[in-house]
C-alpha cells in the first residue's frame, strides 16, 4: 500500500495505490468485509493543520491515513513521508505490516479533545468534560461516487453540533465513500478521527475521547461477537488500535467505558445537551425519524431509563423489529435485557418476544447502573482521577459479582 497526502489550503487529498497481491476487497479489525469503490478522499479542515505554516507531524498524517487505508493493506505500507520509529513499531506489531520510510521523532500534546457524533454516548462524554473542545466528523459527498444513502442527514448532525454551544470544529470527508460495500461507512472505526486527527498539532492534542460505552469496550457489542472482549482489538489501550493512536501521542480515552448505554442515555438527556442529542441518522430539522431500527432500539432504552411506557408506532411484524422477535443473542443485549426489565407493558411492544427469551429482571439487570472499575484503570493518567470522581458520584462502582458478570457476558 502506497499513500499520498495534498493539501490544497484546508482540504486535504488522499490517494492510496495497492500494491500487486493486494484486492479491492478487505477486512476490517472488527470482521467486516469492506470493498474499496475508488482511490481518493479529501478531508476538510476548518483551521490549518498546523500552526503558522509549519509542516503537519508526518506521524499524524500517516495515522489519519492508516484509519482509511488499514483494511486493504497486506504486508508493507509506504506513507510519503517519513515516520517515527515508535509508530512504525506499532504497525509491525499491531498488523504485522512493514511501515516506513522511518525517520524523526515522535510527537505529543496536552489537551482533550472529544470525538463528537451528537449521539447519547458522545453527549455523554461531553457532559462529563465540560472544558473539552468538540471535533464533529461531518459526511459530504464524492466527486466520484454517486450517494445512494441521502436518507443518512448529516446536515443535521452537523447543525445539532453547531447548536451545543460548546468548542465544535467541523470536519468535513467523504472518505466513507471509499465503500461500494457493504455501504458507504468509516474504513475503520477509527477514520471518524481522521480530521481530529490532522488537527491535533493546531490544537495541542494529547488525547482523543470517544463515547463507547461498557458494550462497545467490555462486552463485544454491536455487530460485534457477544462475549466479554478485555482485548478489544479496537478500543482496549493496548490493543493494535490504542497502542497506534497512543505512539502518535494521541490515546484514545473512554470516559465511558465503565456505564452502559442507559447510563450515558441516563447522562445525556439530563444534560444541557439534552436538546442537540440525535442518534437517529435519518431525521430532519423537527426531530429524529422514529421509524428506523436505531429510533427502535434507543427508544426502549430511554422509556427504561424513565421507567415508562415505550412511545413507538413501530409494530412486531415490521422489518426493523424482525430480529427481536427471533432468539438472542443480540447486538447491544445487555441493554435489551435493560429495556425489557424496566418498561412496562413490555409485551405489548415489538420487544414481547425478546422479554420471553431473555427473562431479564431489575435485578439481574442492577449491574448495568454501576461502573466496571476496570475501565477506569485503563485511562490515561491526566484524566483518570477526574473521570473516576464522576463515575463514584454518579453510578457507584460495580462489586465483585457484578463484575463476574461482565467477565463472564457471552459464557452463560
Ligand atoms: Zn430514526
Amino acid at each position: 500500500m502506497r499513500v499520498t497526502w495534498t493539501a490544497d489550503g484546508d482540504v486535504w487529498r488522499l490517494r492510496l495505490r495497492l500494491d500487486p497481491g493486494e484486492g479491492v476487497v478487505g477486512t476490517v479489525t472488527d470482521g467486516q468485509e469492506v470493498e474499496l469503490a475508488t482511490d481518493t478522499c479529501h478531508v476538510r479542515l476548518p483551521r490549518p493543520a498546523a500552526p503558522d505554516g509549519a509542516p503537519v507531524h508526518p506521524d499524524l498524517l500517516a495515522l489519519a491515513a492508516w484509519t482509511v487505508v488499514a483494511p486493504w493493506t497486506t504486508r508493507a505500507v509506504l506513507f510519503d513521508r517519513p515516520i517515527s520509529a515508535e509508530l512504525a513499531a506499532a504497525l509491525h506489531d499491531g498488523w504485522g505490516v512493514e511501515a516506513g520510510p522511518v525517520g524523526g521523532d515522535p510527537r505529543s500534546g496536552t489537551r482533550l479533545a472529544i470525538s463528537y457524533s451528537g449521539g447519547a454516548d458522545s453527549a455523554a462524554v461531553a457532559a462529563m468534560l465540560p472544558d473539552a473542545p468538540l471535533l464533529h466528523f461531518r459526511r459530504v459527498s464524492h466527486p466520484r461516487v454517486p450517494n445512494r444513502w441521502t436518507h443518512y442527514r448529516s446536515d443535521v448532525l452537523a447543525g445539532l453540533a453547531a447548536k451545543t454551544g460548546r468548542d465544535v470544529t467541523p470536519v468535513e470527508s467523504d472518505l466513507e465513500f471509499l465503500l461500494r460495500r457493504p455501504r458507504p461507512g468509516y474504513p475503520e472505526h477509527h477514520a471518524v478521527m481522521a480530521g481530529a486527527v490532522l488537527l491535533a498539532d493546531a490544537m495541542d492534542l494529547g488525547g482523543l475521547a470517544l463515547g463507547y460505552e461498557i458494550g462497545s469496550r467490555w462486552l463485544g457489542g454491536g455487530r460485534y461477537v457477544h462475549r466479554y472482549t478485555p482485548d478489544n482489538p479496537m478500543w482496549s489501550p493496548h490493543g493494535r488500535w490504542g497502542r497506534l493512536f497512543a505512539a502518535a501521542g494521541l490515546p484514545l480515552v473512554l470516559p465511558a467505558g465503565g456505564i452502559s448505554e442507559a447510563m450515558t442515555m441516563r447522562v445525556a438527556l439530563g444534560s444541557e445537551l439534552r436538546d442537540q442529542v440525535r442518534w437517529c441518522l435519518r431525521g430532519d430539522g423537527a426531530g429524529p425519524c422514529g421509524r428506523c431500527g436505531k429510533c427502535l432500539y434507543k427508544e426502549l432504552i430511554q422509556a427504561a431509563v424513565e421507567r415508562r411506557p415505550m412511545r413507538t408506532a413501530i409494530t412486531a411484524d415490521r422489518p426493523v423489529a424482525r430480529k427481536w422477535q427471533q432468539p438472542p443473542p443480540y447486538g447491544g443485549q445487555e441493554m435489551i435485557e435493560y429495556g425489557c426489565a424496566h418498561v412496562p407493558g413490555i409485551e405489548d411492544t415489538p420487544f414481547a418476544s425478546a422479554a420471553k427469551y431473555l427473562q431479564a429482571t431489575r435485578e439481574s439487570t442492577r449491574w448495568l447502573e454501576r461502573c466496571y472499575p476496570p475501565a477506569v484503570e485503563e485511562i490515561p493518567g491526566p484524566w483518570r482521577a477526574g473521570i473516576e470522581k464522576i463515575m463514584a458520584d454518579e453510578f457507584g462502582f460495580m462489586g465483585p459479582e457484578d463484575v463476574e458478570r461482565v467477565e463472564s457476558w457471552g459464557r452463560r
